[in-house]
């Protein structure tokens, strides 16, 4: 069947619906590099906005940090452009070897492979070291990547409710036939901001005799003490089996991931995982900006200390002034608006005062939970922080949520 009227019209369809429906995603460009104030066109082609960013996972503020950018110029001097190669072709330069080591270093694993993004890496890695004899157990709110690089592998595909150790524990019992168990999880779970109880995982692991997988995308970098995420806050470094985590978020924010972990493992996953045998290799510009990444964080934890702080000031403020938010340690702040339309228009009035922030709301988040979700950054001053809470309570006033307990918004909005 061509392209024909008939077959534009469903899809022409089909959009209509979202579009209907509300679900239609709506791009805003940014015209300035990624930062704590950026230039925004929204909608696309309008009058340019400066705005204050507070929906960026550039946790560390280092993805226009003139350090990284430098290093990214001298990558692309010395090393050029492209690679025009997978990686077992020709796609593997001593850099991109230098920053497996230097991840394996920091993440404290034995050995790491990269990725094109950590998607990827969540997309090959389930079908590269499990079978049809194993099983894989879930947290039930884990990373759509991860849902997808489930389907791909022939292990039997269970869950277990979100961060609910009772029943992750059933799940295993239940699964003590099998000839290997993984339990799959989020180290910080992007809509709620919580940690996965990633200490009792281990001891559970342990005691049904089970690997165990972190996805520490939301947390590396700036997650524990000096950074290496939901495991060093949890207190279990260096006793999970597999992490994935993604260059794309608080590690310089470019783009690429990788497979972190038991050496075997990792091994597999150069033998097996496809997206690593069949995309190609990550650009030597991010290789030496995301060396130069590890570097600045390995030496000081000054910008995971701020970004705590700018945290603990946010959640503070918010809370003071009498928002509902997702109480957590993360820098992903939820201001909970429970009803769909009330965030839409609550992001736009936001958004006229200058800051920027999104609404989310079913099916993104469950019916009923409607949210602003407000992301932290070390590159955010305190002036910053203290113009966006201005905003929020002048926005928060204006709809009377002020102080009001979940079922008042609730009785006033609706769902
Ligand atoms: C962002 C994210 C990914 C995807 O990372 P990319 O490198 O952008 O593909 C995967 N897993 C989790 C948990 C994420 O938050």
């Amino acid at each position: 069947m061509s392209f024909n009227d008939n077959v534009r019209q469903i899809y022409i369809d089909q959009l209509n619906e979202m579009k209907n429906g509300g679900i239609f995603k709506e791009e805003r460009a940014i015209c300035a590099p990624q930062d704590s104030e950026i230039d925004v066109e929204f909608p696309i082609g309008s009058e340019k906005k400066h705005v204050i960013n507070m929906c960026a996972n550039n946790y560390l503020g280092l993805s226009s940090h003139p350090e990284v950018v430098k290093a990214a110029h001298e990558g692309l001097d010395v090393r050029g452009y492209g690679m025009s190669s997978v990686r077992f072709i020709c796609g593997t330069q001593d850099i991109h070897k230098t920053l497996e080591q230097k991840l394996t270093e920091f993440l404290g694993t034995e050995d790491t492979i990269l990725f094109p993004s950590c998607m990827d890496a969540n997309g090959g890695v389930f079908e590269a070291v499990l079978t049809d004899q194993d099983v894989m157990i879930a947290d039930r709110l884990v990373h759509a990547s991860i849902i997808d690089g489930m389907r791909l592998c022939k292990a039997q595909n269970d869950s277990f409710k979100h961060s609910d150790m009772n029943h992750l524990e059933q799940k295993l019992q239940l699964h003590q036939d099998k000839r290997m168990r993984l339990i799959i999880t989020d180290g910080a779970f992007s809509m709620d901001g919580d940690l996965a109880k990633l200490d009792k995982i281990v001891e559970l692991a342990e005691k049904y005799n089970s690997m165990v997988f972190l996805d520490d995308s939301h947390s590396s970098g700036y997650i524990g003490k000096t950074g290496r995420g939901t495991q060093e806050h949890c207190g279990v470094m260096g006793k999970i089996d597999i992490i994935t985590t993604t260059l794309g978020k608080a590690l310089g924010g470019a783009s690429g991931g990788c497979v972190s972990g038991r050496k075997e493992i990792v091994e597999m996953c150069r033998q097996k995982a496809r997206p690593y045998l069949f995309s190609n290799t990550v650009a030597p510009v991010i290789v030496e900006g995301a060396l130069r990444v590890l570097d600045i964080i390995s030496k000081s934890t000054e910008r995971r200390d701020k970004l705590e702080d700018n945290t603990k000031f946010w959640r503070k403020g918010l809370t003071d002034a009498g928002f509902i938010i997702k109480e957590g340690e993360t820098a992903i702040v939820p201001v909970m608006l429970f009803n769909a339309k009330l965030s839409q228009d609550f992001a736009k009035d936001l958004y006229a005062e200058g800051i920027y922030a999104v609404g989310f709301f079913f099916p993104v988040v469950p019916k009923g939970q409607a949210r602003i979700r407000t992301q932290l950054s070390a590159a955010h001053e305190m002036h910053h922080l203290e113009k966006a809470l201005a905003a929020f309570i002048k926005v928060g006033k204006k709809y009377d949520i002020l102080g009001k307990t979940k079922q008042e918004i609730i009785d006033k909005y609706g769902m």
